[in-house]
């Protein structure tokens, strides 16, 4: 191992969240002794400025870069999130909350599902819901952060934030730059390449040229370093998840402020509702070929809860992901690498997770290929796991009030998530693959809520006598719902740690 071969310089092409999240995540670990890291943007293109929603890794990757959580909330009008109400996605009607948290807590090691099918079946346990303090914070619009005492709910409250998007982009870049990375403004109009086809420099419209060891492709949708000058090629799954449009909006403030995404379905695809400090983000998801621009404009328009703050904004886009998104010495991130429509806000977790993958798998010049072949397998699990988990809103519904529905009803899905839920259908079994993004009590959060029924459950719980089951049940749910009755109001919490005094 020499130092010689070590990476030398880095160009991040792309100034939105993708790019100042990696920039300042390379910042933080990298000296600019070992390193230079430039980053190109260009102000006339700008950002899609989108992407409000997180979860909760997001206060990972914040506690890596070592900011302060408070700070960093008022600096992005942000709110907390404690999970998504989905609403009307099983029958019109209908609406439940995946939560960022647990359902009740293990009972003789085995998990709590198991106890509560058998209850719930039998009419002795209330829903599932009931069971997790997360679920009644976001009804009552309660939080707090999680609080060091043993054995409570208390202690396990897991959230995440709406941000605006475009103040986190510009909160990174004041701390990347201070650590020393470089910012250019500028359109790249070519890319050099070398006879092997890796990146060898960016030439911008002023003719400014940049050359470095690797390169980071942040440029959104249309990839101009992994797709337009390396053709790494495009997995389309448009025909597993049809949503190709969105409209997005801001509108006024709303009290009080939920602590939890809105996802509502429509008769074709759904509305985001995003609560944050000095407005509220609102968004229409939902397939060309089932409804039409206009028609879609006008539904979200009528369907916001306060009178718009600008005109709506059309983006398209094709669902799916780069073939390669580790090609040669280049790295995609963010709308570069991929999209998968935001249902379950995973968009910037893939950014993290790829910073995160690369950064564990960061090469020397002269040892990419078997580093990159394995960051590859890694970021193509997460991205195909994640897209099975929203395909999983779509056709697990009793929807059949419109083509799209039977459309989604209908859809043939991949075997991987077949397996999945077949394995809960016959046995209320859930399993975290391969450490694969949504944990167990998501899928469960998402199977029940969408009506899927488990028939059995694990039969080691006919072990215990009825009369016992039946009080601990009780017993977890009298403390649930004790500490939720002790949690102060989110917007009593927000004005005490984090109320932004910024004005826009
Ligand atoms: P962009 O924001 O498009 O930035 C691209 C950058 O590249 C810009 O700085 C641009 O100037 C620069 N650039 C482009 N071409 C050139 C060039 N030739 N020369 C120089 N610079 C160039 N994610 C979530 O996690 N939660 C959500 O709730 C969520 N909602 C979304 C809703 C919609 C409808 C969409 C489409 C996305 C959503 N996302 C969400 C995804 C999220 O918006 C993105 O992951 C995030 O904003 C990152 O975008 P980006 O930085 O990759 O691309």
């Amino acid at each position: 191992m020499s130092p010689t071969n070590n990476i030398h310089s880095i160009i991040i092409v792309g100034g939105g969240t993708a790019g100042w999240m990696t920039a300042a995540a390379l910042a933080r670990v990298l000296s600019t002794a070992q390193c230079k890291v430039q980053l190109i943007e260009s102000d006339d293109i700008g950002t899609i400025g989108v992407g409000e929603a997180t979860i909760p890794s997001l206060a990972t990757f914040n506690n890596t870069l070592g900011i302060n959580e408070a700070e960093f909330m008022k600096a992005t009008q942000a709110t907390f999130k404690l999970g998504i109400d989905f609403v009307n996605w099983k029958k019109e009607g209908s609406s439940y909350i995946h939560p960022f948290s647990q359902f009740g807590t293990e009972i003789d090691g085995l998990p709590f599902t198991h106890y509560w099918q058998k209850a719930f079946s039998l009419g002795i346990a209330p829903e599932l819901s009931e069971y997790s303090l997360s679920c009644l914070a976001c009804v009552n619009n309660r939080f707090a952060l999680p609080q060091k005492i043993a054995n409570s709910p208390l202690s396990k409250i897991s959230h995440a934030y709406h941000l605006d998007a475009t103040l986190y982009a510009q909160y990174l870049r004041k701390y990347a730059e201070q650590r020393g990375v470089e910012r250019t403004e500028g359109k790249v109009v070519s890319v050099g390449q070398h006879e092997n086809g890796f990146i060898k420099s960016v030439t911008l419209e002023s003719g400014a040229k940049f050359e470095a060891d690797f390169f980071i492709d942040c440029s959104g949708f249309q990839g101009i370093l992994i797709e337009k000058a390396l053709e790494s090629g495009y997995d389309d799954w448009s025909d597993l998840l049809p949503a190709d449009s969105a409209i997005a909006v801001a509108s006024e403030k709303s009290y009080p402020t939920t602590p939890y995404t809105r996802a509502t379905a429509h008769k074709v695809g759904w509305q985001w509702r995003i609560p944050l400090q000095h407005r509220t983000g609102n968004g229409y998801v939902y397939s060309s070929k089932f409804i039409s621009d206009e028609a879609a404009e006008k539904l979200l328009l009528e369907n916001i809860d306060t009178p718009p703050l600008s005109s709506p904004r059309k983006i398209k886009f094709t669902t799916g992901k780069r073939k390669e998104i580790w090609k040669n010495n280049c790295l995609a991130v963010g709308l570069a690498s991929g999209f998968v429509e935001p249902l379950e806000s995973t968009s910037i977790y893939l950014i993290q997770s790829v910073i995160s993958k690369f950064l564990a798998l960061y090469p020397q010049k002269n040892n990419f290929e078997p580093l990159r072949e394995k960051f590859n397998t890694n970021i193509n699990y997460d991205y195909e796991s994640i897209r099975d988990f929203i395909i999983l809103h779509y056709k697990a519904t009793e929807r059949k009030d419109s083509e799209f529905w039977s459309f989604c009803r209908n859809l043939e899905i991949p075997e991987t998530l077949n397996k999945k839920i077949e394995l809960y259908k016959n046995s209320s079994q859930l399993f975290r693959d391969n450490n694969e993004l949504f944990s167990e009590p998501s899928w469960l959060a998402v199977m029940h809520g969408q009506g899927i029924t488990a028939n059995h459950y694990n039969p080691i719980v006919d072990s215990m006598p009825l009369e016992e089951l039946s009080q601990r049940l009780r017993k977890v749910h009298s403390v649930i719902k004790k500490c939720s009755s002790v949690l102060p109001s989110h917007d009593e919490f927000i004005a005490k740690y984090c109320q932004s005094n910024i004005t826009l």
